[in-house]
This record gives structure tokens, C-alpha cells and sequence, in this order.
């Protein structure tokens, strides 16, 4: 790795390995930097995405190592590490990692995605890893011919669901309203599924367990009933929140931590771009995301030429 870029690009989902494909071809020396040792964000933990165009039903490590080899036939550079702080130094960007390497560019484009939402319940944390999860898709294995729930009513909780009743002898989608947000077509296919049953109107008061995970207390919001549920592993599916925490006073965020940019991905920092999930929008998807990184360089090319 050099000290310095055109363009440093942090994160590697499908925004940030969007940008990447789009830097080189407008060949700008570019560099991704990316926390997990393989690239692809959440997408790598997506059993099956049915939405990206021309790809229908792929599985989400092939469409990340898609991504991943497009650009890295391109020849962007990859480096595993953590940003900690972006800063400047003159008109010189510097993006500053956890091992206090410190790598400079004329331009950030910023693809943070985001990371599950905590239910903030009794034994989440103390049962993570015992029972609790937040990947279906890594974990679910573990749960063969077992009674699972799935908290949540978005794409992510019905996908989970659908892919747990697969191996698990029950699943319990527990869903704090009476209306799911997921798409209509995963709703129709959890709900024609013999092993899964809806608790509508329900919130999880505890996660129940000693060593690992026995059950839940519930509480029907409607009612105010309160039941206690038997079962073997939770798994929260409540939606993300952005991983801004390093861009706290650097940037314009909004009360949720989103970074505040349009679709032009110019950021309150000039020079500083973002996009993906990280990005106040309304529709986060991957193809909304692919699309962001394209605007991100785009963006950024302009700026580069008036410096
Ligand atoms: P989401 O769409 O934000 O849904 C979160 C769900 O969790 C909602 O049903 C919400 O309930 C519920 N929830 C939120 N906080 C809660 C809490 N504290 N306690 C209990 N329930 C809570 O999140 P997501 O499903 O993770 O999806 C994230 C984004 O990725 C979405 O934009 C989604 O469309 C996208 N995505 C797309 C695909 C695809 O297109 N194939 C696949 C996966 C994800 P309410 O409904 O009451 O708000």
C-alpha cells in the first residue's frame, strides 16, 4: 500500500465496490479500504437476492465476489483495516486507520453501509453467540430440527424466517405490528409455510436463558397479555443503523447518524463523498447502492477537476 491516492473508498459493499469499478475506469489511483477481510457488507450474509437485475436468485457471496472481481480485474487495491478518523492536512484528505496508519488522497468516497439494530432487551448481550444471533444465514446450521424465532416484519426477518423453516422444526416470526414491511412476495411465501406461525402485535420483553437461550418473554402490545415462549435460538432482524460513529463532528449527520448527501453524494466536506447505506435516502437496496457509487465518482470527478 502507498501513502497516498487519488481516491480512497471505505468500505467494500456493493456501493463501495461500485465506486471502485467506476474510479479505475476514469483511472484514478484508487484504494478500498474495507474492515472484514472479505469484501461484500451485508450482502455476504443474504442467502438469495431476487432483485438485482440479471442476476435473479444468485446467492450473496457470488454476487459480492462479482463485485469484488470486476474490480479487482480493474486493479483497485484492496487493504483490511478500520477508519477511525477522517480528517485534512491542507487540500490533502487523510484517512486515519485503528493501527495508526495514516493514508492520504484528494478525495474519500465514504460506502460505510451499516450494522443490525440491538432489540435492547434483558440476555441479548449476555446470550449473543449463545442462542441470540443477527445472520440466519451464517447460523441457522446450528439450529437443524429446532424451534427458532425471527424478530422483525422487514425483507431481512421474512427472508430469515423463510430460510430458517428450511431446516428448523418451527419458526416463530414475532412481529410488533399486525402489518409485515417486507415484500409482498416473501410475505406471501412465509405465510404459505406449514412451520412458521406470525405472533402479530408482539414485543419480546427478555431473552430467557442461562448458558444459552431456553426462550422469551412476550407482551402483546394490543392486549397487554403477557406469555412466555419456549425455544432454542432468537434471531433479531430489526433493521440497521449506519456505522458513522468515526464521522461524529467531521460531518453533517442526521439525528439517526445517517450521513446527509444527496443523490450526487456530496457531502457537507468537500471532497468527501458518500453512498450507500451510510447516505440519507428512502430506498436502500443493493442496486440503489450500486448506483450510488457510480454518482459518488462521478461527483467526485468534478470536484478533481476544479482543484
Ligand atoms: P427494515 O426494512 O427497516 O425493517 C425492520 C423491521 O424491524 C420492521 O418491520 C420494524 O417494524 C422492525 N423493528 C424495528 N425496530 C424494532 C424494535 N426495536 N423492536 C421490534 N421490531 C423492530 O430493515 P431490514 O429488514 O433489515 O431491511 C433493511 C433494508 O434493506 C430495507 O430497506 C430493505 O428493503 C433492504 N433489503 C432488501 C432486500 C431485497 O431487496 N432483497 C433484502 C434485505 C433487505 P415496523 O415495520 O413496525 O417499523
Amino acid at each position: 500500500m502507498k501513502k497516498e491516492y487519488d481516491v480512497i473508498i471505505v468500505g467494500g459493499g456493493p456501493a463501495g465496490m461500485t465506486a471502485a469499478i467506476y474510479a479505475k475506469r476514469a483511472a484514478l489511483d484508487t484504494l478500498i479500504i474495507e474492515k472484514q477481510p472479505f469484501c461484500g457488507g451485508q450482502v455476504l450474509n443474504t442467502y438469495e437476492v431476487d432483485n438485482y437485475p440479471g442476476l435473479p436468485g444468485i446467492d450473496g457471496f457470488s454476487l459480492s465476489e462479482k463485485f469484488h472481481g470486476h474490480a479487482r480485474n480493474l486493479e483497485a487495491e484492496f487493504y483490511t483495516g478500520e477508519m477511525i478518523e477522517l480528517c485534512e492536512e491542507g487540500k490533502k484528505k487523510v484517512v486515519v486507520l485503528s493501527n495508526g496508519e495514516r493514508i492520504y488522497a484528494k478525495g474519500v468516497i465514504l460506502a460505510l453501509g451499516s450494522v443490525h439494530r440491538k432489540a435492547m432487551v434483558p440476555g441479548e448481550e449476555e446470550l449473543k453467540g449463545k442462542g441470540v444471533s443477527y445472520c440466519a444465514t451464517c447460523d441457522g446450521a446450528f439450529f437443524r430440527d429446532q424451534t427458532t424465532a425471527v424478530i422483525g416484519g422487514g425483507d431481512v426477518a421474512l427472508e430469515d424466517a423463510i430460510f430458517l423453516a428450511r431446516g428448523c422444526k418451527k419458526v416463530y416470526l414475532i412481529h410488533r405490528r399486525d402489518e409485515l414491511r417486507g415484500a409482498k412476495i416473501l410475505q406471501n411465501k412465509l405465510l404459505s409455510l406449514d412451520n412458521v406461525e406470525v405472533l402479530w402485535d408482539t414485543v419480546i420483553e427478555k431473552i430467557e436463558g442461562d448458558q444459552f437461550v431456553t426462550g422469551v418473554s412476550l407482551q402483546n402490545v394490543k392486549t397487554g397479555e403477557k406469555s412466555e415462549l419456549s425455544l432454542d435460538g432468537v434471531f433479531v432482524a430489526i433493521g440497521t443503523v449506519p456505522d458513522t460513529k468515526a464521522l461524529k463532528g467531521t460531518l453533517d449527520l442526521d439525528e439517526n447518524g445517517y450521513i446527509v448527501a444527496g443523490e450526487d453524494g456530496i457531502t457537507s466536506m468537500p471532497g468527501v463523498f458518500c453512498g450507500g447505506d451510510c447516505r440519507t435516502k428512502k430506498l436502500r437496496q443493493i442496486v440503489t447502492s450500486a448506483a450510488d457509487g457510480a454518482n459518488c465518482v462521478f461527483s467526485l470527478e468534478q470536484y478533481l477537476m476544479k482543484l
